[in-house]
């Protein structure tokens, strides 16, 4: 009898209606790739939740294991960068979309999507961080490379309470920025101040239609929010400024003004995570081995077991969800 290992499964019916089951796979029924390795440690992002709750088609391959990142060790390798017993991360790829996810004791994948696990980092430690954190970083990359420096001036994250916000927030604030941090969860505001946060304002300030240019507030954003929140951050933005985009928690929308564009010089700088080539990944896992403080991330994450997963992704996208979550499996 081949070994079997739990996973998690997402099947649609003849009606395309969706159900989630844990169940048990054997290492036949995983996907094609030249790397097998054992899942140590995963972690709940806000996609992972859309694609269990079902909530946006983020699954595009019938039935999946869902679960966009993992960390864990090299089982057995075909590929020439990875021998068994390596450490490795993966983030993204379509895996948890189109191929076999995070979520199952196993996961098969291609060499070239992994990169090293940074030295001194654990398994938990990294998915700590996970691809919301790991997106935080190549938000925060994006400002520096647009000249936002912390002598600029504030720097604005929405969503702060959130996965890549907190992430955001700490890494901002112990690179030394005045970070103002935007969360629809006044109870939070302790929380965000611990992590580093300069000032806590409420989401309802960026949540209405924006002006083409409102008073300048900061030099830049993080946002992971979209929508009015975004349009309001651009039209916040000062002179030169500069505004990384990564998520639509609030909504897939912009409607914006091109005023901050053609009057301000402000850049929007789109962030995707899930295809950044493997220098850029790279580069954002070794700042984060530099520039997060690892007592703060401890102090955002919450840890759960396998069987917590589900309850975890209808939680994060109701918005329950503070900071990140790992998943020990
Ligand atoms: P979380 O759910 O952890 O955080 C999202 C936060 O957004 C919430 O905590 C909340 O923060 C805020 N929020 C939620 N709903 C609304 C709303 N209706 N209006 C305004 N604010 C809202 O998710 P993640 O941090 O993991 O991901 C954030 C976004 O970034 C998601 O859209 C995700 O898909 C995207 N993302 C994109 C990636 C990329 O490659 N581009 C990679 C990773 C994530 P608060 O309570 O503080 O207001």
């Amino acid at each position: 009898m081949p070994e079997t290992f739990k996973a998690i499964l997402v099947s649609r019916d003849a009606e395309k209606k969706q159900s989630v089951a844990i169940t048990d796979l054997t290492e036949a029924d995983l996907m094609e790739g030249d790397v097998t390795i054992a899942v140590e440690a995963t972690t709940v992002n806000y996609k992972d939740g859309l694609a269990i709750s079902g909530k946006a088609p983020v699954i595009r391959r019938w039935p999946l294991v869902p679960g966009i990142d993992f960390a864990g060790t090299v089982i057995s390798s075909s590929h020439a960068d990875w021998r068994t017993g390596d450490k490795v991360i993966l983030n993204g790829w379509g895996v948890g979309e189109t191929h076999f996810g995070a979520y199952a004791e196993r996961a098969r994948v291609k060499g070239d999507w992994l990169v090293p696990l940074p030295q001194g980092m654990s398994p938990h430690g990294a998915m700590a961080v996970g691809t919301a954190g790991y997106t935080a970083m190549l938000c925060v990359i994006a400002l520096e490379r647009h000249g936002i420096v912390p002598d600029r001036g504030p720097v604005v994250v929405t969503g702060a309470a959130g996965g890549v916000g907190s992430v955001a927030v700490s890494i901002l604030s112990s690179l030394g920025y005045h970070v103002i941090a935007s969360t629809g969860r006044s109870a939070e505001s302790p929380y965000l101040t611990d992590l580093g946060a300069s000032e806590v304002i409420s989401r309802d300030e960026l949540a209405q239609p924006a002006k083409p240019l409102a008073k300048e507030r900061w030099a830049g954003g993080v946002d992971a929010v979209g929508s009015h929140t975004l349009a309001n951050v651009l039209s916040m933005t000062s002179y030169g400024g500069a505004v990384a985009a990564c998520g639509l928690a609030g909504g897939m929308d912009l409607p914006a003004s091109v005023a901050p564009f053609i009057l301000r010089g402000v850049c929007l700088h789109g962030i995707d995570s899930v295809m950044a080539p493997k220098t850029v990944r790279m580069e954002a896992w070794r700042r984060i081995g530099t520039d997060l403080d690892l007592q703060k991330l401890a102090s955002l994450s919450t840890t759960i077991g396998f069987d917590g997963i589900i309850d975890a992704a209808h939680d994060i996208v109701e918005g329950k969800i503070r900071g990140r979550v790992v998943v020990d499996m």
